[in-house]
């Protein structure tokens, strides 16, 4: 279905049912959960995690990647991100990784510049992962749970996360999401520094 088509069927019969819900929005906002999962479509956040309106804060990209803290550029993410932490208070952040996922498949086997300038750009913040693929021949399962890893530490590269973390108000879990199962793997969590 077309996001247009949806949405007209979300207005005529959707709205109506939860328009109370939805008019105290208006009133801020206090998820518990910073989600950062990949842009594919086979993700449904909201269902995989069973979380209503107001309830998960999500930033998507190809690849679930963040910056780390010391590329100070302007990034939508990172802002995103310093949001979530610093005026929302999340206590929980999510890097989901997911099967099939397109761009670590291009992180391992490149891109043809010529044709994908952006992605080959883009390619080059996951050079560690690249670089790790290399060194050891990983099958594309073992590479997302490695990009997964990766995001964590980048995740915990920032000194607003570290503090909320050292105070046992924040953690970091990383996720292996297999989309043809629906089911998840725990592939690291950070809970103490
Ligand atoms: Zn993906």
């Amino acid at each position: 279905m077309t996001a247009f088509k949806g949405y007209e069927k979300f207005n005529e019969t959707r709205v109506p049912e939860i328009k109370d819900k939805l008019a105290a929005l208006k009133d801020g906002q206090s998820p518990p959960t910073l989600f950062i999962t990949c842009s594919d479509s086979r993700i449904c956040a909201n269902d995989m995690t069973q979380t209503d309106y107001g309830q998960l804060f999500v930033i998507r990209n190809a690849g679930n990647s963040i910056l780390p803290a010391n590329e100070e550029n302007g990034d939508a993410d990172q802002a995103t991100l310093e949001y979530a932490v610093k005026a929302l208070g999340v206590q929980e952040i999510v890097i989901c990784g997911h099967s099939h996922c397109g761009l670590v498949t291009a992180a391992c086997s490149g891109v043809d510049r010529n044709q994908l300038k952006y992605i080959d750009n883009y390619l080059g913040k996951f050079a560690d992962l690249q670089a790790t693929v290399r060194e050891k021949g990983l099958e594309l399962v073992d590479a997302i749970h490695t990009n997964v890893r990766n995001q964590m530490k980048n995740v915990l590269s920032y000194d607003f996360v570290q503090e909320q973390v050292k105070a046992g108000k924040l953690k970091i879990h990383g996720w292996y999401y297999t989309l043809e199962t629906g089911s998840v793997e725990v592939v690291d969590t950070i809970d103490a520094l």
